[in-house]
């Protein structure tokens, strides 16, 4: 067994409650509607956003914006060198985002058109997917797109039988168990739930609520960088 946790820290020195440093800046491609950038640990990630767009394509739905995300890693972003073209992991990976994401929207003002969400990843660290969905909310945001709540995500796992918050890149692949949860917090509600290894449901119940106070931190960060952007640094109109 891989020694995770030594007399209460973390193999980077965090306790079990800390999250990994957090950045995110908005608005950082020219040519999208809404953009963010994220550095969340040593993920480094951009999202992108396209749309509304008018669709015309037969099988899309109608009366409300049909989401279509990609989530994408780039060839250098893993330790070996990862193939450019989708795989099955990505492809699933971007399903979830959309599904986690699609709730907070409100497609119903935009009928025949299509939002696409374009995720790349620069570096991954652990926790991308969790990262991804934070930084496609602001960049939704960003693009002016109505929506209930911002959306954001963690993932808390078990290392060394401790529940643990924001899961390391090693943590994630030699842990116990690994619990990415996305939040609407105003609505009380979870857009994105999944779980890899074992948990007794005490500790599901415990990680539960440990995501949801590390999201509302995360929460307060995202809004802090849109009002940076459209307000400038101490939340004045530029
Ligand atoms: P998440 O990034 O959401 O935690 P996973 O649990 O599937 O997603 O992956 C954990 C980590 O494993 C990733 O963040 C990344 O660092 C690494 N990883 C994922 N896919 C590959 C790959 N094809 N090659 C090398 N490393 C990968």
């Amino acid at each position: 067994m891989v020694e995770l946790m030594v007399e209460g820290k973390r193999t980077d020195g965090r306790g079990p409650y800390d999250l990994r440093p957090l950045k995110l800046d908005v608005g950082i491609v020219k040519n999208a509607a809404g953009s963010a950038y994220i550095e969340h640990g040593k993920n480094k990630i951009i999202a992108a956003i396209y749309g509304p767009r008018d669709i015309h394509r037969y099988g899309l739905t109608v009366e409300r914006a049909t989401i279509r995300c990609r989530y994408h890693m780039s060839p250098f972003s893993t330790d070996e060198r990862k193939a450019p073209q989708p795989s099955r992991r990505e492809i699933e990976i971007s399903k979830v985002i959309r599904d986690a994401l699609e709730p907070s929207l409100l497609l119903e003002n935009f009928p025949k058109t299509s939002i696409d969400i374009f995720i790349e990843v620069l570096q991954a660290d652990g926790g991308s997917r969790s990262a991804s969905i934070t930084a496609a909310s602001v960049a939704l945001a960003d693009a002016g797109i109505p929506m209930r709540d911002l959306v954001q995500a963690v993932a808390v796992g078990k290392v060394n039988g401790t529940l643990v918050v924001d899961l390391s890149d090693i943590e994630d692949k030699e842990g116990e168990a690994d619990l990415p949860v996305a939040f609407m917090l105003n609505e009380n509600k979870i857009t994105l739930l999944q779980m890899d290894g074992k948990m007794t449901v005490e500790e599901f119940k415990t990680a539960i609520n440990m995501a949801k106070e590390a999201a509302a931190k995360i929460k307060e960060m995202q809004k802090q960088a849109l009002v940076s952007k459209y307000f400038g640094q101490g939340g004045q109109t530029r």
